[in-house]
């Protein structure tokens, strides 16, 4: 089977449909996603998002972002989100978004780890389903715009050194050409590839197999960042985020003999190598995290989610202590972009976590990724609208059976590519 579309986005995040809304409305685009279009990271996320509030928070913000990822970020693109998050905010609000706000109306914000001010927007803890639901909604509004849930690219159509589309393929086997003339990869993080991961297990790095095969250009592979504090289960699959705004909140840690062991505001990398150091002290696979600090009409209100969850694993966190646990979180690295979003192949864009535009160093700052993702999303359809016209239609011809089995490798080629960038660090 074979489709043409004017752009074909991979992924239904907040990427790939922040995207597809602001490509020119005559354009047809489809977006694609192995899964559901709910089961993406962006519904998962609790926090918030951050955003610029006025001019006088803009040295401080660029600040905690550049700390938090050890001064090895690209300050250019640091630079450009901050400018660039009151209108993203404000898009998101005029597509249904709401924002928690005071009784005068005004945005309400709050505080993560290692953030030196209030400046995060949020619903409950619930901030990324809400967002990525009025984003879905938008797009399923616009006739020009098409999903198909269920179909999993492959692989990209390299022809004369451009990409000039995809290949997927269908829960049954079958394959589906997808003919397009901009490629926009929004494939998500890695969790897949971990054992212990927030992250949707259907998220396992595909783009990344696929860019390492077409020798696309990576950056920073080995900057993984594990979450300091996830409910500690004994079960498999995914682990379950305790929000940092939690600890934010004053939420704090407690070794086995329920004393404190580090500032739990820290950044999320040296919180986690200071919970290992104890849990490894303890010979104990968790440390105890106390919500009692925080009231609990606050914890009710604000914590909604976190607080029924935890119920249903038999912990009243206003009341006792629950196990936490560090797991992989979230990728850094990935497929290198320009400010633009383009990849080092001509028509292929990549966008979100599966990108790298050096924004978050080495480790990134709380409730930046949605606001990234979403930043640098739009400026690649920004981006396409203008070459659009410039560029010439590539007719591809391929035969599916090259194709059949392709991804049968790409889990274990992008582990080796991690570890590998990780003993070069060393
Ligand atoms: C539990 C949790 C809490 C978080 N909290 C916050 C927070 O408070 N604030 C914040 O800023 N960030 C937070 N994050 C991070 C943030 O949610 C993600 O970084 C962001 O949503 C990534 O968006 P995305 O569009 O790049 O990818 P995703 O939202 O993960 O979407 C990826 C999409 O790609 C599709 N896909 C993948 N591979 C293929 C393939 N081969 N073919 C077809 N489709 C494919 C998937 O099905 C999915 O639709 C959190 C993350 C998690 C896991």
């Amino acid at each position: 089977m074979k489709i043409t579309t004017d752009i074909v986005i991979v992924g239904t995040g907040v990427a790939g449909l922040y995207c597809a809304l602001n490509l020119p409305a005559d354009r047809d685009i489809l977006i694609i996603t192995k899964s559901t279009v709910e089961e993406s990271d962006s519904f998962l996320a609790q926090g918030g998002i951050c955003m610029l509030r006025d001019e006088s928070d803009y040295d401080a913000y660029f600040e905690d972002t550049m700390r938090a990822g050890h001064y090895v970020n690209n300050k250019k693109s640091v630079d450009i989100m901050i400018r660039s998050s009151r209108d993203v905010i404000k898009d998101l609000i005029s597509f249904g978004v709401e924002f928690e706000r005071n009784e005068d109306g005004t945005l309400k914000f709050t505080k993560e780890g290692a953030h030196s001010a209030p400046r995060i927007c949020f619903h409950a803890d619930i901030t990324g389903k809400e967002i990525t639901s009025k984003l879905l909604a938008e797009v399923q509004r616009r006739k020009n715009i098409k999903i198909i849930e269920q179909l999993k690219m492959v692989d990209i159509i390299e022809c004369v050194g451009r990409c000039a589309g995809i290949v997927a393929q269908h829960p049954n086997g079958a394959m589906t050409e997808i003919d397009a003339r901009f490629t926009v990869l929004a494939t998500g993080g890695i969790g897949g590839l971990y054992h212990n991961s927030t992250n949707y297990p259907h998220l396992t790095a595909d783009s990344i197999a696929i860019a390492l095969k077409h020798g696309i250009e990576l950056e920073n592979m080995d900057y993984v960042q594990i979450h300091p504090t996830t409910l500690y289960s004994k079960r498999k699959g995914r682990r379950f985020l305790i929000s940092e705004s939690v600890r934010g909140e004053g939420a704090v840690l407690f070794n086995s003999h329920m004393r404190r062991f580090t500032d739990e505001l820290q950044p999320r990398d040296v919180v986690s190598k200071a919970i290992w150091a104890q849990m490894d002290e303890d010979n104990r696979p968790y440390v105890w995290l106390s919500m009692k600090p925080i009231p609990k009409e606050h914890i009710l209100s604000h914590f909604p989610n976190i607080y029924k969850r935890c119920l249903e694993e038999g912990y009243d966190v206003t009341k006792e202590c629950i196990p936490v646990v560090p797991a992989q979180h979230y990728f850094m690295g990935g497929i290198k972009v320009d400010k633009h979003s383009k990849t080092s192949m001509d028509n292929l864009y990549a966008a979100g976590e599966t990108a790298c535009n050096g924004v978050h160093g080495k480790n990134r700052l709380a409730s930046n990724s949605l606001l990234e993702s979403l930043v640098f999303a739009k400026r690649a359809a920004k981006h396409i609208a203008e070459e659009y016209d410039d560029c010439d239609v590539i007719t591809p011809d391929i035969n599916e059976n090259d194709y059949r089995d392709c991804d049968r490798d790409y889990i274990q080629t992008v582990r080796e590519e991690i570890e590998r960038a990780q003993k070069n660090h060393e």
